[in-house]
């Protein structure tokens, strides 16, 4: 089972259309896909048609769990969704509370990667959204992936918030036996404006190869697909965006076997 995550401090970037759309790609490829939605927002789980206020059990339940020493049963709370071969483990309400109550909890960042080492034999391939601040949710995600994934919208704002993205990766990092390997994804990119190709040159100069070298387009049929509670290749199997996202799972999956490491300073 091989665990990715996509997370950025930033909200509004694609992070959680970014999961919804590789996932429905990868279902379709025949993987057993596995979503996990840590963001309190429930975006995900409302993209695949969960009401957050009818969620009756989630990813909470296992925080939950944890904090009362019970037995973690991920299974319990894992749901299919209406896409074949990729069920949900949903957000509910309750998860707004977690940091709250995480704070003076010890242990409560490994909660997803100990579930995850449960379900393991069900799954090929895990995808976690994150929430877009720091706190016990987005280090669940960060301890959890294998892979990370950051989109980013070209924009000088966006920028800043990727280096904030990237200091707390190093300081999340430490912890880690390894490296965590990140790929930075150009997102809801408008290719008009030269601030677009503009800044697009400074993330090149900046990360190089830790750059996907493409974008994912503005295309107003993400839209349309996350109201049908679709992913794109599911509803606009060849929209701009849908292509866009095919490219981007190739590439990842071609350098599966050879991810990129952090640069190693010399
Ligand atoms: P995040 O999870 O980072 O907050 P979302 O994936 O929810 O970001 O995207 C923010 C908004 O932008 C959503 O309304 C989504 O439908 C829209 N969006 C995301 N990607 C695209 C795209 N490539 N083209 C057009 N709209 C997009
Ligand atoms: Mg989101």
């Amino acid at each position: 089972m091989r665990v990715w995550a996509v997370s950025n401090q930033k909200g509004g970037v694609g992070k959680t259309t970014t999961v919804a759309n590789l996932a429905g790609l990868l279902a379709r490829r025949g993987e057993r896909v596995l979503v996990i939605d840590l963001d309190p927002h429930s975006s995900l789980s409302a993209y695949f048609g969960f009401d957050p206020e009818q969620v009756e059990s989630g990813v909470y339940d296992l925080f939950r769990a944890v904090m009362q020493r019970q037995p973690l049963a991920p299974q319990r709370h894992i749901q299919p969704t209406s896409v074949d071969s990729l069920d949900i483990l949903p957000a509910a309400m309750a998860l707004a509370t977690i940091e709250r109550q995480a704070g003076a909890v010890e242990g409560l960042g490994r909660v997803i990667q100990r579930a995850l080492g449960e379900i393991a034999p069900d799954y090929d391939r895990v995808l976690i959204d994150s929430p877009p601040m720091l706190g016990v949710l987005m280090v669940n995600a960060l301890a959890a992936c294998e892979r990370l994934l950051i989109p980013v919208v070209a924009d000088f704002l966006s920028l800043r918030g990727l280096e904030r993205m990237l200091r707390t990766l190093a300081m999340i990092g430490r912890s880690r036996r390894q490296p965590l390997p990140y790929l930075i994804v150009p997102t809801l990119y408008d290719r008009r404006p030269r601030i677009s190709a503009d800044t697009l040159r400074v993330l090149e100069e900046r990360y190089g190869e830790r750059l996907w070298p493409s974008v994912i387009p503005q295309d107003t049929k993400v839209r349309e697909a996350s109201r049908a509670h679709l992913p794109l290749c599911h509803y606009h199997p060849r929209s701009r965006a849908a292509l866009a996202y095919e490219t981007l799972l190739d590439y990842l999956l071609e350098q599966e076997g050879h991810p990129i490491t952090q640069a190693v300073s010399a």
